[in-house]
Parts: C-alpha cells; sequence; structure tokens
C-alpha cells in the first residue's frame, strides 16, 4: 500500500496504521526460500477436498488469495477449504472460536462513483444520497434517510464532479474506481455453531487424473499448440509454440509425466496469441531475472492445477530457482502478488479450453452420432500421443484482450499488481479470436 493511501487512511479517521498484506506475505515466503524450502511445494497434500473457497458463496478464492490461503491451510493442518469473513461466519449462526487467528486477504471491488466523497448526486437541482441502483432505476433519498425514498430513472439524474456535469454514464465510465482493501477470515474449522453452513462440494476428482491430463492436453493442441519429443528435456519452445517432452517410459510415475506437460503447457499459456506474458514474450534467457519470475509464474500455474486436477507436480527439481525467487521478491513486495494472479489467469485460461473441448464434443455428438464425441474423444487423445501427428504452429497473432474492459483507475496499486477481479470468462474470448 502506497503512503499515499495509508495517509488517507489516517485522515479517514481510522488511527490504527493499516497492515500491509502484500510485505507480510512476501516477508513469509522469502524466510522459507532462504531456508531452501519451496514454499507452495506439494499443496495438495492437504487440500484433499479442493481449492480455498468462500463458506457462503462457495466462491473459490482467486491469485495470491488462493495462495495465501493454500499455505495457511496446509501449515495450519485445516482440512476443510472454507473461510468466511466474521460478519459472514455470524451470519451463518457462528463464532470464531476463542483465541483464533484470522488471515488477511485482499478483496478487490468497485467503487461506484456515488460513493466518493468530491461527486454529488442532483436530480431536479436537489442533492441526494444514491442507496442502490438496477439496471434502470437508481434508489435515491434524504441524506437522513435510512432507506431509499425514490426510484428514479438515472437519466433525471446529474453528476456534479469538481466544476463538471456529467450524466450517470458518463460519471460511471470516467469516477468509478476499484479500490482494494484487506480482509480478515476464518477457516471453518475455526468456529463453532456454524448450523447455517451450506454443504461442501467436493471436487470433480471422479476422472482419473491420466484422462484428466491427456483432455488437457488435447484442448491446448486443438489451441494450436504442438507437442514433441525430446530425448532428455521438457521445456516449451515460444517460437514453435510447442511442447517437448521426454519419452513417457523415461518417467519414474504417469503422474511424473503428466506433471511435466502441465507444466509446460503452463509456460505455453504466456504466448503473444494467449496471455501474452511478458516472461514469455521477452526473450529472456536462463538464469536472467525474468526467467526466473515465468517460472514462479509456471510454478504456482502447476500448484494451482494440482488442486483443481488432481495431477500433481514435483516442484522440489526446481530448487535451483530458490535464490533468484528470493531475490525477486525481496525487491517488490508486488510481485508475487502479480505472479499468483498471472497463474490464476493462466488456469482458467487453461481449464475453459478444456470446456470448450467438452462443448464442442456435445455439439458434435448431438448432430451426429451419440459414437462421435467417443471416437473424437479418442483420436485427439492419439495426435497427443503420437507427436508425428501434431500440428503445426499457427500465425495465429490476434491477442487475448482480457485486460480490455480494465479502464478504471486504479488507487494504490500499479495496473500490473491488479488482481483478477473484473475477470472476464476466458470462453467470450474466443468471440474475439474469430
Ligand atoms: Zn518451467
Amino acid at each position: 500500500m502506497s503512503d499515499e493511501k495509508e495517509k488517507e487512511k489516517k485522515e479517514e479517521g481510522g488511527v490504527k496504521k493499516p497492515r500491509d498484506l502484500r510485505q507480510e506475505v512476501t516477508d513469509k515466503l522469502v524466510e522459507a526460500l532462504d531456508k531452501g524450502e519451496i514454499p507452495w511445494n506439494k499443496p495438495w497434500e492437504s487440500l484433499e477436498l479442493g481449492m480455498p473457497r468462500n463458506m457462503v458463496s462457495g466462491r473459490e478464492y482467486t491469485g495470491a488469495n488462493s495462495l495465501i490461503l493454500m499455505l495457511e491451510q496446509r501449515d495450519r493442518g485445516h482440512k476443510d477449504p472454507r473461510y468466511g469473513t466474521f460478519k459472514q461466519i455470524n451470519e451463518l449462526g457462528g463464532k470464531v472460536t476463542r483465541g483464533e487467528k484470522g488471515i488477511p486477504v485482499e478483496f478487490w471491488g468497485k467503487e461506484p462513483f456515488y460513493q466518493r466523497r468530491d461527486t454529488s448526486i442532483k436530480y431536479l437541482d436537489r442533492a441526494y444520497k444514491v442507496f442502490s441502483e438496477d439496471r434502470d432505476v437508481v434508489h435515491i433519498g434524504g441524506f437522513k434517510d435510512s432507506t431509499s425514498t425514490l426510484a428514479i430513472c438515472p437519466r433525471e439524474l446529474k453528476v456534479h464532479h469538481q466544476d463538471k456535469v456529467l450524466t450517470w454514464d458518463e460519471a460511471h465510465k470516467t469516477l468509478d474506481r476499484i479500490t482494494a482493501r484487506t480482509y480478515v477470515v476464518f477457516n471453518v474449522e475455526q468456529c463453532t455453531d456454524l448450523e447455517k453452513l451450506p454443504p461442501l462440494i467436493l471436487p470433480d476428482y471422479k476422472i482419473p487424473t491420466n484422462e484428466r491430463a491427456e483432455r488437457i492436453m488435447a484442448a491446448m493442441q486443438k489451441d494450436s499448440l504442438g507437442f514433441a519429443e525430446h530425448p532428455e528435456h521438457a521445456f516449451y519452445s515460444p517460437k514453435r509454440d510447442e511442447v517437448s517432452l521426454p519419452p513417457r517410459q523415461s518417467f519414474k510415475t504417469v503422474e511424473g509425466y503428466y506433471g511435466t506437460a502441465l507444466h509446460e503447457i503452463g509456460h505455453a499459456t504466456g504466448a503473444a496469441q494467449r496471455l501474452n506474458r511478458e516472461g514469455i514474450t521477452g526473450g529472456h534467457r536462463f538464469g536472467s531475472e525474468g526467467y526466473a519470475k515465468e517460472e514462479l509464474r509456471a510454478e504456482i500455474f502447476s500448484a494451482f492445477m494440482a488442486v483443481q486436477t488432481g495431477i500433481p507436480h514435483d516442484m522440489t527439481q526446481h530448487q535451483a530457482y530458490v535464490k533468484n525467487w528470493s531475490e525477486v521478491l525481496k525487491k517488490d513486495k508486488h510481485e508475487i502478488f502479480r505472479a499468483a494472479a498471472e497463474a490464476g489467469k493462466a488456469v482458467d485460461y487453461v481449464l475453459a479450453k478444456e470446456r470448450d473441448l467438452q462443448i464442442d464434443h456435445t455439439r458434435e455428438s448431438t448432430v451426429t452420432m451419440e459414437n462421435a464425441q467417443v471416437d473424437q474423444v479418442s483420436s485427439e487423445k492419439q495426435k497427443v500421443a503420437d507427436p508425428s501427428q501434431r500440428t503445426g504452429p499457427t500465425n495465429n497473432t490476434v491477442t487475448f484482450k482480457v485486460e480490455q474492459e480494465r479502464q478504471h483507475p486504479v488507487l494504490d496499486v500499479p495496473k500490473e499488481n491488479m488482481p483478477d477481479l473484473p475477470r472476464i470468462p476466458v470462453r467470450h474470448n474466443r468471440n474475439l479470436e474469430r
């Protein structure tokens, strides 16, 4: 958090200095790295019940919040992956057990212009307080009212900001802000009496991990990623847009093979025509800082994917980067947040491609015979298994436009540090590609 923001908070009446979550998380990771440990190694061992999620909505936490909670859950030995704020726990009828310490996470939200103190909203030249807005109606009332007393069409309202008078839509476009706040959450196991707690939905591990991995590989191949065999090394070549893997039989376990394949797919998501990640497009040399940063993203990607799919990946083979990581994290407290947010986007990208493949198959099977789906899956599998049949790289240069909708000014964190809150489902971008 920048000094400016801290000052702003103090001026708002908060006497306590806000805690610096980013610095705290960074310090903790650096401490582990300096001991030669990889903090995000084997997260799945404590997350058999799935990714950390909210106890009320069931929604999984994203980016760095997901990483923070994954690591805390392992360290504290909680089995249940559900978390909630103090308020949510109360609403579920529960209490936090005495002496239990919560975990701070970051939340990003949109602050609509009418919540800004430098803006006033007028209807027929009189100022009103805005309580809420729906599609075509704004609920307003007097400043002393506890609920809205008038429902007005937004076109009837004028927004006064500094010397300007704006329409409702203009104000949304230019004056809305994205704000970050730190919240403290508690694990279900730190609470009692959660009578209204919704049931935990277990992750879908029914699909055998090998099949799942093959499906993901097929989906990425459909996204024109090539697969080839190399006698010794596993790597991703941005130039050929191709993942090379040593022969399957050279791996000690089948999971080892798929875990490595997934890790390289993680790198491939950074290609210009996919998520356009600087770690891949920047042409960094082995041993450089840029290279270590990309490796950090791919590792967190592997950790997230392992929890999502059950396909593990052994991080200890990346021991060589530990010192580099410690250095890049020490330099910039935003780095781990950026890395986790980008890794989260890579996971979303791959899972969306996997879903698309399923949808395509479903469509095909409805127009042809029922067997079409099975044939398609098995032929896709064959293509993956046989590198000679791989499709070559394409010249598709359409860049991903996920960032485009983020035109709101950010208060205190540089744009590239923003997590992925206003996330557009990756699927929708297929339209852009066509
Ligand atoms: Zn790698």
